[in-house]
């Protein structure tokens, strides 16, 4: 538990939720303002702010039970696809500072948008700029 987490009280049992799954690392409930129907939360139990913050071994459990859900998930729903992802910081627009991803089920013509919308402006970058940039990253 950290602090007044919401996402912790929820781990706690302090705020009910609709838990769709559930093991010793992981807890999957619905997102209480879904923005499709299925709209679905998967969280470590443990308190951890961002994506880099996970210990490996939370990584893969929280990756394991996020890799089964997405079919469960749309297929509960009847989905035809479905958007996965999460938001890894504020700046990212992540309200709640517990690791969360987002499942999100969609569906044809739901008038939804492509996860390339979340961008901002989109930086022009030429071939040797993409290279150094990819260079930085592989820490070349
Ligand atoms: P974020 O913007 O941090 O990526 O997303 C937080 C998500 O948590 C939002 O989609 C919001 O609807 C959901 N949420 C916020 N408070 C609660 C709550 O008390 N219960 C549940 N189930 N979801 C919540
Ligand atoms: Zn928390």
């Amino acid at each position: 538990m950290s602090g007044d987490c919401i996402f912790c009280s929820i781990v706690d049992g302090e705020i009910p939720s609709h838990t769709v799954y559930e093991d010793d690392d992981v807890l999957a409930f619905l997102d209480a303002n879904p923005l499709a129907r299925g709209h679905t939360l998967v969280i470590p139990k443990a308190h951890q702010s961002q994506l880099q913050d996970l210990d490996p071994s939370l990584a893969a459990s929280i990756h394991e039970a996020l890799f089964d859900l997405v079919g469960t998930v749309e297929g509960a729903v009847d989905a035809d696809g479905s958007n996965v992802g999460l938001n890894n910081g504020e700046a990212s627009g992540q309200e709640i500072p517990h690791v969360h991803y987002h499942i999100v089920p969609r569906f044809e013509g739901d008038g939804g948008s492509p996860i390339h919308a979340v961008g901002g402006a989109a930086p022009d970058l030429d071939d040797d700029e993409l290279a150094a940039i990819a260079d930085d990253i592989a820490g070349d």
